[in-house]
């Protein structure tokens, strides 16, 4: 069991104020692996009170500067891979070789996409050609509280430090307590990149104490926040008071809407999508709506693939899927299974307990339901676990009442060879983001969500736009 109690505060590894330790769990043994601290008061005012002090500087540096240093993180980011990858899958539970392609090289990406689009961000403009002396001038909104999940660390970690760096805001990240390993090597990163001391700081803790403390922290000016929707609501009241710009990316319960004509892989791919990462994304297709005609053979290739889908230990190389995050995941999932075969859905694969040999670990029976109505527990609460439901319906319309009835709306997919049909439903669909047929959205894609998925865009130039506040001035010479 290593120790990793202290934090990076103003460009230097500082002891906690007040040790208040907190074990790191490997999901795949339920043992104990590392310890970090949880912070306190004391520790979130020396962080904000660094990156306060840091910040005229680093906001009047140019935004070339500032891409350089961001470029320098990129390049040694990129050379501790197997090192973060390592912890990455230890601490969150995503085998290592998913956690080599997906989970870390997500960040570098994320970091390079924000280089491209901010090359190409007028910071400094004229209002427009009838008016050359007005000035339009983005400047960074100021001190920048970032709050993470685990589930895709450092994916979220990148969006936000990278964003906020370029934009000249200086930031104090709070990783989640469940994966501070990773971030921690993220820190080092920074660290070695050069930064400005105080431009990056980083303080471990959960939601009830430092997530809390600096979503009302008096000189905290903006929160960008990725987690729940119940961590959201309570972010959000809590900035009311000092007004701070609260950014939100929250949970989804993404429709597929695969009809007839889909292509022949549709089915596999939507089921193999929403296990990845053991069904913990919170852009997981997981409600599958099927035509019809298709559905009682979608429902067959369904359980084909999920009865396929191995599972295993993070350490183990390989495609299977590791466990979920922890204990409290686990029940979770389970209580919701119980609630799907309580409320009459037809379970036809997995289900309720630990995949067969499997006796320690937090490992879910990759799971579907099918006759699922949009009414149901498990239609309309987000699992965040490898369990998929499958519904059907009849018409287009149909599709598209059922796949907006959610209070959530971040990604949606549409499995069609009519080009048409798939461009009505994208418009239609009441989502951030809708991706067809298979296809991902390409570098520099907004993401984010609509109703209680959240409010803000993460990633390229949008990404960079929310840390910005416009400025207009007249009378420019
Ligand atoms: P969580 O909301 O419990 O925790 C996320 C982070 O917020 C952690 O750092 C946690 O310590 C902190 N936190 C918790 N309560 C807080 C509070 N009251 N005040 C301040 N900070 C608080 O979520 P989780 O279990 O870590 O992550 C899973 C959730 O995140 C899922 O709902 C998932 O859909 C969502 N998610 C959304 C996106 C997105 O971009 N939309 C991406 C990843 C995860």
């Amino acid at each position: 069991m290593f120790e990793k109690r202290q934090f990076y505060i103003n460009g230097e590894w500082v002891d906690p104020v007040h040790g208040n330790d907190f074990e790191v769990v490997d999901p795949s043994t339920e043992k104990s692996v590392a310890v970090i601290s949880l912070g306190g008061e004391q520790d979130v005012n020396a962080a904000v009170d660094a990156a306060r002090d840091a910040f005229a500087d680093w906001m009047m540096a140019s935004p070339d500067e500032r891409i350089q240093y961001v470029q320098e993180l990129i390049t040694i980011y990129e050379s501790r891979l197997e090192e973060i990858a390592s912890v990455t899958s230890l601490e969150m539970g995503a085998p290592i070789d998913m956690a080599r392609t997906q989970q870390v090289p997500a960040g570098a990406w994320h970091l390079k996409n924000f280089l491209r689009a901010a090359k190409a961000f007028a910071f400094d403009r004229p209002l427009d050609d009838h008016a050359p002396h007005d000035r339009i001038i983005y400047e960074p909104v100021g001190v920048a509280a970032l709050i993470t999940p685990w589930n895709w660390p450092l994916n979220q970690i990148a969006l936000k430090v990278g964003a906020a760096a370029i934009a000249g805001c200086t930031m104090v990240l709070k990783p989640s307590e469940q994966s501070p390993l990773n971030a921690l090597l993220f820190a080092e990163c920074v660290d070695q990149a050069g930064f400005p001391p105080g431009v990056f700081n980083l303080v471990n803790g959960d939601g009830a104490g430092v997530g809390t403390q600096l979503s009302g922290h008096r000189y905290v000016d903006m929160v960008s926040f990725t987690g729940s929707t119940r961590a959201g609501t309570a972010i959000s009241k809590n900035a009311a008071d000092t007004l701070k710009r609260v950014h939100l990316e929250l949970g989804g319960k993404g429709a597929n809407i695969i009809f007839a004509d889909a292509d022949d892989k549709a089915v596999k791919r939507g089921v193999l999508h929403m296990m990845n990462n053991s069904g913990q994304s919170c852009n997981a297709p997981s409600r599958m709506m099927v035509e019809a005609s298709l559905y009682d053979t979608a429902v067959e290739i369904a359980k084909d693939v999920a009865e396929n889908v191995q599972v295993g230990m993070s350490s183990e190389g390989g495609r299977h899927i590791g466990p979920v995050v922890n204990d409290v995941q686990w029940k979770k999932i389970q209580a919701l299974i119980e609630t799907g075969l309580s409320e009459g859905a037809r379970l036809v694969a997995g289900g309720l307990g630990r995949p067969d040999g499997k006796d320690t670990g937090y490992f879910v029976r990759p799971t579907i339901f099918a006759d699922v109505t949009n009414d149901m527990t498990i239609a309309r609460e987000e699992i965040f676990g490898p369990v998929l439901t499958i519904m059907k319906f009849d018409t287009e319309a149909e599709a598209i009442a059922m796949a907006n009835d959610t209070d959530y709306g971040l990604t949606n997919y549409v499995q069609t060879q009519d080009g048409e049909r798939a461009n009505r439903m994208a418009r239609a669909l009441r989502s951030g983001m809708v991706e067809m047929n298979g296809t991902s959205r390409s570098a520099g894609s907004p993401f984010g969500g609509m109703k209680q998925s959240g409010n803000g865009r993460e990633g390229g130039v949008w990404g960079i736009e929310d840390f910005l506040e416009v400025k207009a001035v007249s009378g420019w010479s």
